[in-house]
């Protein structure tokens, strides 16, 4: 607004302009001189006017239409307009004229004077005026401004009362300004507090990513967001979200800058120790192997949780060892390890893992006493450590099992500023139970294993075993048991060991099982769960042994009996007292050398038997008549037939040959004919048949004596097998005749069975392949003949 007051002269005609501004000009106002109404009305959209001098008649706008104009223009209608005219003074036009909106009138000719005086009244008025809007202006501005300030402090103290930290920074990213907040958390000063006063507290990790996106947002003016930790005053960090946001001002010009910094430390803490429950719950189950579980979790909680992380393991001799130990830094480990071994831990330690387990209850240590700081400050090789010690926070929580504590896990941190509390003592506890699960459940896994194992074994093995509960109840019967009694598991389980096998014990036991005697070797062991028997099949043992024992009595008694008749002959012929008589001398040396013929026949048959047995004997087979050979032997044994007895051959002219050897053939038909002789006790018909076969010639040889039972038939030929060992029949014999009939007939391909209907009478059947016949049959030499019952 121009200082000098201006003034408005309107004249059509430039000779008054001229006179009005002669005479105005000793004022010293600034003088705008129009001929026009159109031309007045142009400069008052521009300039703000003292007064105006109006011409009454002008020939397009006359003075009275311009001045009503001016008057409906709220910026120029508070001009005052003085009307010039030499028209008239008539009433008439003095009342248009100030209900045009003039304040005066002058008429023609002007007196300078008056006009003068009118001009400066107007022109002082129009200055006291202007003087009233300026000091209206300035104290509109000063209220303004104290109303912002008021505003300004207002906001301080808001932001003073934010829990956040918050600040303001220039466009440059330098801070302008800082909340109380930032100095209660920071504990810094004023004076520290300079332009870059965040980075000093940021972490050193999270700096450079922090100020790269910093830069970033101060170039393209974007909103600025990054989470980083700050230092506490104490030395602790916590993470914090930083955001800050361009203030722009009218012309959208980045005028400064406002930013907070949340403290999320509890949320974060809390999002990482999820993660971390999660990793190391994933780690636990991953494997069965729950030793390599441990040592991988302590390496994730060493890197996650804590500085060092190490598991303790009762182990089941009830000692601890350390199943992992983990530090951030693996090149720490060598270095502990080497402590540990200089200084075993001490068992009855009052404190760490030890007694922990000992008392089953978690120990948290924010800080590391000083008395343990001296404990361990053995000596000044480790005042290092100590010095690494004195910042250490500490919790180790049990590993509690179902029964027992398991272990222990043990945190340590030694990061300054890394304290651990209430929170990380949950978080140790929770990882603990995890841990404790998994032992739980790859012992509980290897138990069942081993027990799988172990029932693999018990079914496999050759041996009987089985299981009976504390109520005498059979709870494991294995195949060797259900094979060697032939009793089912499915019979056996559930019930009680004395009702399915009566007579049960332990040592060598007969067992009577379905009309069929056992002997069992039967050993136990009391266990938690009852007792375990195992046993083994000794009946086969058993019989060889009553075998061995009847042929010591069986062949003594055999060698016995001619020896005495032989021994009371020789005794009787050596007396020389009496004097003998021809006849009886004679008939004495007749006993002596037929019972010498016995001794040796037995010694014959038990030299036979061993050969047989060793298969040092051959057979000599060659093509021969097999009714020339019957006939031979029962001619044989006619010599000394029993008068009660009669024996009949029977065979057809035309026989084919036989594969044979003679002399064993012969022995054969001797042995079988001789039993069905002695067998016979009470006499009567011996017959000896040979007939021809498709491919065999059989011999059969049939008495009326004693039977044979079932179930003995195959039992005869076995070595030393006799029916009636203690010779209820007074029949003796070494049990060898028909053992050495069976070798002897299976070594030419041939067969040998008995018949008997088990009470009267005896059919043995020998079968001797034909010369010159391929053996078809089915049984290949070396083969056990058949035995036909
Ligand atoms: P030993 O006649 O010397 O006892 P063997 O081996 O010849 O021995 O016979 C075994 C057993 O078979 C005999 O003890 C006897 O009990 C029975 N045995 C053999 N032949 C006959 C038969 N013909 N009649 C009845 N039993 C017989």
């Amino acid at each position: 607004m121009s200082a000098t007051p201006s003034i408005l002269l309107v004249d059509d005609h430039s000779d008054n302009l001229l006179a009005l501004e002669a005479i105005l000009e000793p004022l010293d106002h600034h003088l705008v001189s129009v001929t026009s109404g159109t031309a007045a009305l142009r400069e008052l959209l521009s300039h703000d006017f003292a007064c105006i001098l109006l011409d009454v008649q002008m020939p397009d706008l006359d003075g009275f239409e311009l001045a009503e104009l001016i008057k409906q223009r709220e910026r120029s209608a508070h001009i005052p307009i003085l009307f010039v005219t030499a028209l008239s003074t008539e009433e008439r036009h003095v009342f248009r004229a100030y209900s045009a909106g003039a304040v005066d009138y002058i008429f023609k000719p002007i007196d300078a004077d008056i006009l003068r005086s009118k001009v400066g009244v107007f022109v002082e008025l129009w200055e006291k005026n202007r003087q009233l809007r300026d000091q209206a202006e300035i104290l509109h501005r000063q209220e303004l401004a104290a109303l912002e300030q008021a505003s300004e402090e207002r906001y301080r103290q808001l932001a003073d009362a934010m829990p956040q930290i918050i600040w303001t920074a220039g466009t440059d990213g330098g801070a302008t300004y800082f909340n109380r907040r930032w100095f209660e958390y920071t504990g810094m000063t004023e004076d520290e507090a300079g332009p870059a006063a965040w980075t000093k507290v940021v972490h050193p990790d999270d700096l450079p990513p922090a100020v790269a996106r910093r830069e970033q947002t101060l170039r393209s003016g974007e909103p600025f967001e990054v989470e980083y930790r700050f230092r506490s005053q104490s030395g602790e960090y916590r993470w914090h979200l930083g955001r800050a946001v361009a203030i722009r001002d009218e012309d959208g010009q980045i005028a400064f800058w406002i930013g907070t910094a949340t403290d999320i430390h509890d949320r974060k803490l809390v999002e990482e120790q999820r993660a971390f429950i999660i990793a190391a719950g994933d780690e636990l189950s991953r494997t069965l192997d729950y030793r390599e579980s441990l040592r991988r979790v302590a390496e994730l909680a060493s890197s996650e949780f804590a500085d060092w992380c190490s598991v303790h393991i009762v182990e089941r001799d009830g000692s601890i060892s350390q199943a992992a130990l983990a530090h951030r830094d693996p090149a720490q480990i060598t270095f502990a390890r080497e402590l540990q071994e200089r200084y075993p831990p001490d068992p009855n330690a009052p404190t760490g893992a030890p007694a922990v387990i000992r008392r089953g209850e978690a120990e948290l240590m924010p800080e590391i006493p000083d008395q343990m700081l001296r404990a361990a400050a053995i000596d000044d090789l480790h005042h290092e450590l100590i010095e690494q010690l004195g910042l250490c926070s500490y919790i180790c929580a049990p590993l509690r099992g179902r029964d027992a504590v398991l272990g222990a896990i043990t945190f340590v941190s030694a990061t300054p500023g890394r304290r651990f509390g209430a929170e990380d003592l949950k978080l140790a506890e929770e990882l603990a139970r995890r841990a404790t699960m998994a032992i739980e459940n790859a012992r509980l896994y290897r138990d069942s294993e081993e027990r799988a194992q172990a029932s693999r074994v018990l079914a496999s093995i050759g041996d009987g075993v089985l299981l009976v509960d504390r109520d005498g109840r059979v709870r494991l019967w294995n195949a060797a048991a259900e094979r060697i009694t032939g009793l089912a598991a499915g019979d056996v389980l559930g019930h009680r060991l004395a009702e399915v096998v009566p007579g049960w014990n332990t040592g060598t036991v007969p067992l009577e099982l379905d009309d069929r005697e056992l002997w069992l070797d039967v050993s136990a062991v009391a266990t938690e769960d009852g007792t375990v028997y195992a046993f083994r099949d000794l009946t086969h043992e058993r019989a060889l042994e009553t075998m061995r024992q009847d042929i010591v009595a069986t062949v003594s008694h055999e060698l016995r009996t001619p020896l005495a008749a032989i021994y009371g002959a020789s005794l009787t012929l050596r007396r020389e007292d009496v004097e003998l008589e021809e006849q009886l001398r004679r008939k004495l040396l007749e006993v002596i050398a037929e019972e010498s013929g016995k001794l040796s026949e037995i010694v014959n048959d038990l030299l036979l038997a061993s050969q047989l047995d060793s298969g040092k004997l051959n057979a000599n087979v060659e093509a021969c008549d097999p009714r020339e050979i019957a006939a031979l032997e029962v001619a044989a044994a006619r010599t000394h037939l029993p008068e009660n007895v009669e024996l009949a051959l029977s065979a057809p002219a035309e026989l084919p040959q036989v594969a044979a050897d003679v002399g064993q053939l012969r022995q054969v038909l001797s042995n079988l004919i001789d039993n069905a002789i002695k067998y016979s006790p009470a006499g009567g018909m011996v017959a000896v048949d040979v007939e021809p076969r498709e491919h065999f010639v059989r011999f059969s040889v049939r008495d009326r004596g004693l039977g044979i039972p079932r179930e003995e038939q195959a039992r005869i030929f076995e070595k030393f097998y006799r029916l009636d060992p203690d010779m209820t029949h007074g029949i003796g014999g070494t049990g060898l005749g028909l053992y050495i009939c069976r070798e002897l007939v299976r070594r030419v391909d041939g067969r040998i069975w008995v018949e008997s209907d088990g009470r009267t009478g005896s059919t043995f059947v020998v079968e001797i392949p034909r010369e010159l016949q391929p053996v078809t049959n089915e049984y290949r030499s070396g083969e056990r003949p058949v035995v036909r019952a």
